[in-house]
């Protein structure tokens, strides 16, 4: 290797890998960085999760397009680690090795009829909405009534997506055939089911807001499961999520509107119903224990996700992403991202952790070329 030249390999081009490569382009004079991607094409969740109409949060892939034209940096696409490049490959060729692969499997609710055809995971109906090439073959059955298990921000993403028209769509990432299955389904009832209460919802008020601009949905709330909430002592944040909750708990109800979205909150599914498709949900209240079968066409379950192991790499099945100690998977190899903490927070925390790591490869560099 060159005195003073330094190769670094990130597995993985979303969010968290570009925010590295470009701190490390930028800092480290002589560095060269690899970036590989299984995909033919870069951003990974920026393009592949975010929500097609969220124009302005993908507006970082074009920050993450001048990373990519960085003499530095190179974009080795249609790579798999770990079929097409070996783990051990990767750690001969460069000095430092970073995984930030995400979370991209989704976590299975465990219930009986969860094969059901018209069942699908967020992360795979996501996928598909975002036409991502391995989504490409699936048409999703959407019927009229549509289940949407998990109480995130996913959750809210499918549900605003499912209900806009096609005219709100017109501002949107969304692909000419998605466009029109889309235009074409005739949904009235969108349900979102929460297994625990409002309070431990993990909405953001802009998503949770965002519901009551929708052209011909409303959203409904009882306001039962909101009597007695004791606010004192919750976070701000979470404060003005239940504001919300209570506004549509309060609003009136004028002309029916074309698409329902009701929340259910203590709800948690106990097995999907169906013969040859799925045709109702069986949902148990979490607090009485009593159960009641809702008629659903569509279910998809926005519960979480786990990474996809990679051979040698050291996994945590339980947890479902790599093993690591703070990061460090082992010398000279780190992982950043959903794959390290899990498949919680937005693009800017990738960032603060892209700093801190890109602080910590630095370091050990430093002491690797006095070494
Ligand atoms: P999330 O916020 O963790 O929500 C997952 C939901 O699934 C929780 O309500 C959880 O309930 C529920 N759940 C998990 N296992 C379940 C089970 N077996 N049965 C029933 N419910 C189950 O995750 P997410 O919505 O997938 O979002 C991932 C991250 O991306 C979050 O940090 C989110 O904020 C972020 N994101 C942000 C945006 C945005 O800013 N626009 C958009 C999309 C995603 P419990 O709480 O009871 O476990």
């Amino acid at each position: 290797m060159p005195k003073n030249t330094h190769y670094i390999a990130i597995v993985g081009s979303g969010p968290s890998g570009c925010f590295l490569a470009e701190i490390l382009a930028i800092k480290i004079p002589g560095i060269t960085i690899d970036i590989y991607e299984r995909l033919p094409h870069p951003f990974g969740l920026a393009v592949n999760g975010v929500a097609p109409d969220h124009l302005h949060t993908r507006k970082v892939t074009e920050q993450f397009e001048r990373t990519l034209a960085r003499d530095n940096v190179n974009l080795i696409s249609n790579i798999d680690v770990g079929s097409s490049i070996s783990y051990s490959e990767l750690k001969q060729r460069y000095n430092q090795v970073v995984f930030a692969t995400g979370a991209s499997e989704d976590l299975r609710l465990g219930i009986p009829g969860e094969h059901l055809p018209g069942i699908y995971g967020s992360g795979r109906f996501t996928r598909w909405y975002n036409s991502h090439p391995e989504s490409n073959q699936l048409t999703p059955l959407i019927g009229q009534r549509v289940g949407i298990i998990g109480n995130g921000n996913v959750a809210l993403d499918i549900a605003r997506v499912l209900a806009k028209t096609a005219a709100e769509h017109q501002p949107s990432a969304l692909s000419e055939p998605v466009r029109t299955h889309l235009a074409q389904r005739n949904i009235s009832e969108i349900h979102i089911f929460g297994r625990r209460g409002p309070v431990d919802a993990s909405f953001s008020l802009p998503e949770l807001t965002e519901l009551s601009t929708l052209a011909q949905a409303e959203v409904q709330v009882s306001p039962a499961v909101l009597a007695g909430i004791d606010t004192q002592g919750l976070p701000p944040s979470q404060k003005k999520m239940l504001e919300q909750l209570q506004r549509y708990a309060q609003a009136p109800k004028a002309t029916p509107a074309v698409i329902k979205i009701q929340f259910h909150f203590y709800a948690t599914p106990v097995a999907a119903v169906g013969d040859q498709q799925l045709e109702a949900l069986e949902i148990r209240d979490t607090r009485h224990g009593t159960l009641h079968t809702l008629p659903l066409d569509t279910l998809i379950t926005a519960i979480g996700y786990r990474t996809p192991a990679i051979a040698e790499v050291p996994y945590d099945t339980e947890r479902g992403r790599f093993a690591h100690q703070k990061g460090n998977i082992e010398p000279g190899v780190y992982c950043l991202g959903w794959c390290q903490r899990g498949p919680q927070g937005v693009i800017p925390t990738s960032r603060s952790e892209a700093m801190n790591l890109a602080r910590q490869l630095i370091k050990e560099m430093e002491k690797q070329h006095v070494d």
